[in-house]
């Protein structure tokens, strides 16, 4: 299964002049919104946009799309000062990554003819599950999808070589299989870790075999056996380039020592965050300098209509700036709760804030946020947030529970019941007063 990079890009809004309303995947959901019908003169975001071309023009929207299409693309943030964008998820520059393009290929199974068995999705599964270092599931993707520059696939591909023979043993065609498998360097390996026979009786032909037989009989080693193929294509790539040296260490010793160091180092970073957010159930002043966002969102299931809310302090507990208004549309609270952080970033940016933190009582919207992984619900909108949150010096995000995100929650309810959007400088609205007050009395930082 490989699927093209046309397939799998999201194309960020800014100001519509390359995002193609037909063709390209730009809504939240997405699914192509093509083909154009015919005589229609719209063709790029651009065309569905006002004069200025800084907010959506609602006649062709609705004369071209179903009310529930129209709604969503009234919801998409759209800028005159930034151009379109094509972004890549779960990277810091929205850089491509194999992952995203695994997740997207996913959502876009409808469209793109995959004949991936059910072995094959379980095998992909097992993969971005695994306990180990990003990088390593990125590789065993490559492999699987035979997308590594072996001697074999340079030589097809009719690159420039020296030599078509395995840097390692000698043999005539070096692919994937023979590296990480069938060459004599491989097999001690294997041997060592006394997983040859298990392989061996298994018969594989593709690596694909290779990982089938391990997640069947001892899937207890399935992660140390990850490491292991990346040790192995790690190895035969530093001979290639000439960088190994004599002493280097076995392969399989050196996987286990990584694998080791990656799952105490991950488990201490998860204690740390639960212990983090045990402690958190009121507000806490920023740091100096800092500006505290909390935001919140008031969802109402039945129309999907959410009421979104946010209040900007500084490291006084002084109110800077706050904001309620009504979104017409939202699939879910948590497309809901991005919506409020996402109308937040846009205040906070026209304030000029430099030091930021976003603060949510939705914990599954932070840690996606902190971590940059994937939230395939609301994908565009969620890689709008982080491509936005890099126009800032430092922006951080943190996550507290409910009766500590009281301000922002009541502003949210209270914008329900408001047609306009309302922002105001230095205050909150008063109904939430009290609760402002109180917030900076109890915070004890
Ligand atoms: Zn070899």
């Amino acid at each position: 299964m490989w699927i093209g990079y046309v397939l799998v890009c999201i194309r960020l809004v800014g100001d519509g002049r390359i995002v193609n309303v037909w063709e390209d995947f730009w809504l939240a959901n997405h699914r192509r919104l093509g083909p154009k019908p015919d005589s229609c003169e719209v063709v790029y975001v651009r065309d569905l946009l006002n004069d200025v071309g800084d907010a959506w023009n609602r006649d062709p929207l609705f004369s071209l799309f179903p009310h529930d299409v129209a709604n969503k693309i009234l919801c998409c943030f759209v800028s005159q000062s930034s151009p379109d964008t094509i972004y890549w998820l779960n990277s810091s520059h929205g850089q491509f990554s194999c992952k995203t393009a695994y997740f997207l290929a996913l959502d876009t199974l409808l469209e793109v003819e995959l004949n991936d068995t059910e072995d094959r999705m379980k095998l992909w599964h097992a993969v971005w599950k695994a306990n180990v270092p990003n990088k390593i599931k990125l590789f065993i993707w490559r492999a699987l999808h035979n997308y590594v520059p072996t001697v074999e696939n340079m030589r097809i591909r009719r690159l420039n070589l020296s030599s078509f023979f395995c840097t390692h043993c000698g043999e005539l065609g070096e692919d994937v299989m023979h590296i990480l498998y069938r060459c004599s360097v491989a097999k001690e390996v294997w041997v060592r870790c006394s997983l040859d026979r298990l392989l061996e009786e298994g018969n594989p032909d593709t690596l694909e075999d290779l990982c089938h037989v391990i997640l069947e009989k001892i899937p207890s080693s399935w992660e140390l056996f990850l490491m292991i193929l990346w040790g192995l294509w790690t190895r035969r790539n530093e001979r290639f380039h000439g960088q190994l040296d004599g002493r280097a260490q076995e392969v399989d010793v050196v996987a286990k020592h990584l694998l080791l160091e990656y799952q105490v180092a991950n488990k201490k970073e998860l204690a740390t965050i639960s212990n983090e957010i045990k402690e958190r159930g009121s507000w806490v002043k920023p740091q100096l300098q800092q500006v505290k966002l909390n935001t919140d969102a008031s969802w109402q299931k039945e129309t999907g209509r959410a009421g979104l809310g946010f209040v900007a302090r500084n490291h006084n507990g002084e109110v800077l700036l706050s904001g309620a208004r009504v979104e017409c549309y939202a699939a879910s609270p948590l497309e809901a709760e991005a919506k409020a952080i996402m109308w937040a970033m846009t205040h906070a940016l026209s304030k000029n804030f430099q030091n930021v933190v976003f603060e949510s009582d939705s914990l599954c919207l932070v840690n996606a946020l902190r971590y940059r992984s994937v939230l395939r619900q609301i994908t565009c909108l969620f890689s709008q947030i982080l491509v936005s949150s890099e126009a800032f010096s430092t922006c951080n995000w943190s996550f507290v529970k409910r009766e500590g995100n009281m301000v922002a929650h009541s502003i949210a309810t209270w914008g329900l019941g408001h047609s306009e959007e309302i922002v105001l400088d230095g205050r909150v609205p008063d109904c939430t007063f009290f609760r402002a007050t109180n917030d900076v009395l109890l915070s004890h930082v």
